[in-house]
């Protein structure tokens, strides 16, 4: 149980970040690591509670509370403290095919629920996770561990997303062979093309393609099924199709002059930008080769996470302004009583993007209850300027929903040359859907049964954000894990996974 008395003899102590002013000078992840006796400490304020909170991946008005996967929290926070990483790292794999990259990119669920943030700090397991994983690749406990026996049958997993990769990882562990289909030139989904390198460098990812493939996964890139790859050709090759392409049709706003003004994008088109560019030019960026926001007034159209992804993004390109709209007010920085323990917390949170706008512009970047009414253009078409209005919430009289309405006499016009909408996604791409012939629910995710994975199609299954909605990292590999054992028991008839 860690130490009993760690959680009082020892503070929670977070990875130092480089300074703002100074990691903006370039694209890489930013937190130094703990020697390995800090981290001991911070194993050791684990108090293996009774009811682990932390590893429930319970909902809670409709929120995830604790570890979507599970995961052995309180085993391995003691065995950080035992320094007995081998074992540590045993113990995580059993639950997790990919704490190299939860360790970066996840909210930290678990961190959220844990008794110690009742009423104090809660135990660093994220940071504690990343220890783990990376002795593990450097001590050669996470080299590639082919299956003893291949059983013959035969996966093709469309998308290279964390999802498809969790069913790729676990089918192929069980001894089936599974080649994976990515339409885009790198595998990854929103990994590699999404988050962005401050948050997850992508040779991680390419370390852990690399092991996959060493254990007998294919990879076909530049493969767009049910464009350029007929669905029917998968589905005679292969005993089972997974689908796993992600809810990447992005929600678009209205505004007068939305359609004809040059300078406005997709928050995602703008990172893939980026990441493209960075990785074609030994991390450097090459004028013409990306969305560009030097020298420019940033409007962001979202203030959720990927707003600001955006955030920190163009303050990198060297951007004049930014400005990050949200429609809703701002949350309270503490929890409201409505909100207890062990409830996700709804409150304000500074992310890395906005607090690199603090420093280099010296304010928030976020404009609450604030939309774009209108853009401008100049005489060539480009984006000017955005007319901004101030939103009240109203009950809607006929559903008795809350929506956020414009109050007229607000609009105030501001200048802006590049706005980027980060405004969420609205589910599957329809011609995926019309190429396998799935049926799809109200929200156009794919619709399965309560709880299942199998499609309206024979042998053809769907996980991740293309079937729950656009949701986290660790939801799309715990989605992808229970497709897996899913789709072994319609192959094999039991599963053992
Ligand atoms: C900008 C951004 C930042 C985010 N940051 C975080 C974060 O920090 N932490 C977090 O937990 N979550 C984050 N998320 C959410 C998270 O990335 C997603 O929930 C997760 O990646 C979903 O995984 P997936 O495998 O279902 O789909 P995706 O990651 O979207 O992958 C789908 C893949 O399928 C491929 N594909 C689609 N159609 C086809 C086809 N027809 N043929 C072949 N391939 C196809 C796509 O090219 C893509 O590679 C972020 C999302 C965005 C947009
Ligand atoms: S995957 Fe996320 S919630 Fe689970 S232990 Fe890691 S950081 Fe915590
Ligand atoms: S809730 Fe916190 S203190 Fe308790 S077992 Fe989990 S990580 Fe340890």
């Amino acid at each position: 149980m860690g130490k009993s008395t760690g959680f009082l003899e020892y503070e929670r102590v977070e990875e130092p970040a480089i300074s703002p002013l100074k990691r903006i000078n370039n694209f890489n992840e930013f937190h130094i690591h703990l020697s390995k006796e800090e981290r001991a400490k911070q194993g050791a304020r684990c108090m293996d509670c009774g009811v682990p909170f932390c590893q429930s991946g319970m909902t809670i008005k409709g929120m995830t509370s604790g570890c979507p996967l599970n995961n052995l929290i309180p085993e391995w926070n003691d065995l950080v403290y035992q320094e007995n990483y081998e074992m540590a790292y045993k113990r995580l794999h059993k639950t997790s095919n990919f704490p190299e990259f939860t360790c970066r990119v996840c909210p930290g669920l678990c961190e959220k629920a844990c008794t110690c943030s009742l009423n104090g700090d809660a135990v660093t397991t994220k940071a504690n996770e990343m220890a783990i994983i990376e002795y593990a690749y450097e001590h050669g406990l996470a080299d590639a561990k082919p299956p003893k026996q291949r059983t013959g049958k035969t996966v093709a997993v469309v998308g290279s997303g964390p999802a498809g990769l969790a069913v790729a990882d676990q089918l192929n562990r069980r001894g089936h062979s599974v080649t994976v289909y990515e339409r885009n030139d790198n595998v990854g989904g929103l990994l590699r093309y999404g988050i962005p390198n401050m948050k997850l460098e992508k040779q991680i990812i390419d370390r852990k393609i690399h092991v996959m493939e060493q254990e007998g996964v294919s990879f076909i890139v530049n493969a767009n099924v049910g464009a350029d790859i007929k669905a029917s050709e998968l589905t005679a090759k292969y005993d089972a199709v997974v689908l796993c392409c992600g809810a990447s049709e992005p929600r678009d706003i209205d505004g007068a002059g939305r359609k004809d003004a040059k300078g406005i994008y997709f928050a995602v088109d703008f990172l893939t930008s980026t990441t493209k560019c960075l990785w074609n030019n030994n991390m450097t960026l090459v004028d013409g080769q990306y969305i560009s926001a030097k020298d420019k007034d940033v409007i962001i159209i979202g203030g959720g996470d990927t707003g600001n992804d955006c955030v920190g993004t163009a303050i990198r390109h060297g951007c004049k302004s930014v400005t990050q709209l949200e429609m809703m007010p701002k949350a309270p920085d503490e929890r409201a009583e409505s909100n207890p323990w062990p409830q996700w917390p709804l409150v304000c949170k500074t992310d890395y993007g906005q607090e690199e706008a603090i420093a280099k512009f010296g304010h928030d970047p976020r404009l609450y209850t604030t939309t774009v009414k209108e853009f401008k253009t100049d005489k060539s078409g480009n984006l000017k300027s955005v007319v901004l209005v101030a939103l009240q919430s109203q009950v809607d009289k006929k559903t008795g929903r809350k929506l956020m309405v414009p109050v007229e006499g607000t609009e105030k016009e501001v200048k802006c040359q590049l706005c980027l909408i980060a405004a969420g996604f609205l589910g599957a791409e329809k011609y995926v859907v019309d190429a396998f012939k799935v049926k799809v629910d109200g929200r156009t995710n794919v619709a399965s049964k309560e709880g299942g994975f199998a499609t309206s199609t024979a042998k053809v299954f769907a996980a991740g954000d293309m079937h729950t909605g656009q949701s986290l990292v660790v939801k799309a590999i715990r989605n992808g894990r229970d497709c897996a054992k899913e789709v072994d028991e319609y192959l094999m008839g039991y599963t053992n996974l």
